[in-house]
């Protein structure tokens, strides 16, 4: 991880929160429809404080986004008055801190040492196709004059290929997009214990209509990012991915699917002390 006095940056968890849904205790980072605003509203004060986003006693200004799994991108210079519609922040501007909200789709952080300079993307499927970080690398070239060589990427938590099914279609989109998209995809025999404990009954009873053997294609949203990030220039050994998966480890991070919805919003969050 690239350190540095003049940046702030982190990926939150779910634990030591206020808030009383999704186990309890909770930080949840998201106004869902299960917690309350206020509960949500503490906790992110506690993140702009455990990040040391604070000056003279006050809390930066949190800037986020209406995340739309898209390739939109703002720059940001001061506190919007509404909230953006987007999928991705760039700033060069201090005490701004910039975040996205994820609860399986991957938060990534982008930063220009020489420039000063900072971004965060929301990166599902639909915004990894869309190539959100690729264009986030060219907001932050074409903004703060940043070189793809000098920048250094964090991609956050997210779902990972153990446990992120896609469909057929996802695979053939990113076939259509992508030259190295055979890399990203892995398929596997469903297993099905009851079909394997009692082969005979299968053998004269197949409903009508269903194939013997299903298959599940997985997606590596993770590799899928990293590839974008090198295809966009930056180097192999500025690229950082945590390895933990959301769906996982539902006991440290929130994740849609593996709880079917009901779940809080971890934040990846980045700024610029002065
Ligand atoms: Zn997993």
């Amino acid at each position: 991880m690239f350190r540095t006095r003049w940046l702030l940056h982190g990926f939150s968890t779910r634990t030591g929160g206020v808030s009383e849904v999704y186990g309890g205790h909770a930080l949840n980072l998201g106004y869902t429809k299960h917690d309350t605003h206020a509960a949500v509203d503490e906790n992110r004060g506690l993140l702009l404080r455990a990040l040391g986003a604070v000056n003279t006693g006050k809390a930066w200004p949190l800037v986020r986004l209406r995340q739309i799994h898209s390739d939109i991108v703002h720059r940001v210079d001061h506190p919007p008055e509404q909230l953006l519609t987007g999928d991705g922040l760039v700033t060069d501007t201090p005490r701004l801190l910039l975040a996205v909200q994820t609860a399986d789709c991957l938060p990534v952080l982008l930063v220009d040492p020489k420039r000063k300079a900072v971004g965060a993307f929301h990166a599902g499927w639909r915004g990894t196709l869309a190539r959100i970080v690729e264009k986030g690398v060219g907001a932050m070239r074409l903004h703060f004059g940043s070189e793809p060589e000098d920048l250094r990427a964090a991609i956050g938590p997210g779902i990972a290929s153990c446990c992120y099914a896609v469909g057929e279609e996802v695979r053939d989109r990113f076939h259509a997009q992508f030259a190295y998209a055979g890399a990203l995809f892995r398929e596997v025999a469903e297993s099905d214990p009851v079909r394997e404990r009692y082969p005979l009954l299968f053998m004269t009873a197949r409903a009508p209509g269903h194939s013997d053997a299903g298959r599940t294609i997985y997606l590596d949203l993770r590799e899928s990012n990293r590839r974008q990030l090198l295809d966009a220039g930056l180097a192999k050994a500025n690229i950082t991915a945590l390895d933990l998966c959301t769906a996982c480890r539902t006991d440290l991070l929130f994740s849609h699917r593996a709880e079917k919805g009901v779940t809080g919003r971890q934040m990846g969050a980045v700024g610029i002390c002065d």
